[in-house]
């Protein structure tokens, strides 16, 4: 699907930023940071633009928000080639060396059950470690 068959399909209204960083998301092989992704776009990124397209398209379930920790944000596609599924039913792993966010599609987070009244709009489940890349060259001590 095409960044464009995309916003037509959850009518979003179509605009160059919004197909841009839809475009990074689809290139990119995982979730990436604001930083990475102004990277890519160069000139067509604007930091206001950029946070009113990040909001539109999440609000849209286009794009799923994963807080890394308290000073690193990504972002990613949500499975629009599936069935449209929506909800984020994935954990992420943060790796702590290479500072690659992974979703990791296989593991799921269940729905949970809250008290009476509490409504979930949004669930994380960020596990902080050494991906597989990095796990050889970990020694004892290092960080
Ligand atoms: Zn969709
Ligand atoms: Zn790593
Ligand atoms: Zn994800």
């Amino acid at each position: 699907m095409t960044a464009s068959e995309i916003l037509d399909h959850h009518k979003v209204k179509k605009t160059t930023p919004r197909i841009a960083l839809i475009q990074v998301l689809q290139e990119s092989s995982g979730p990436q940071s604001e930083n990475e992704i102004r990277d890519v776009m160069g000139e067509l990124y604007d930091r206001a633009t950029f946070y009113r397209s990040v909001q539109t398209l999440t609000y849209a379930g286009i794009i799923h928000r994963i807080v890394a920790d308290n000073v690193m944000v990504k972002y990613a596609l949500n499975n629009c080639e599936k069935g449209h599924h929506h909800q984020v039913d994935h954990a992420h792993f943060y790796c702590r060396k290479c500072h690659n966010l992974f979703c990791l599609k296989s593991i799921k987070v269940q729905s949970l059950n809250l008290p009476d009244g509490f409504v979930d709009e949004e669930h994380d489940l960020v596990i902080r470690g050494i991906c597989n890349q990095c796990g050889d060259s970990v020694t004892v001590g290092d960080v």
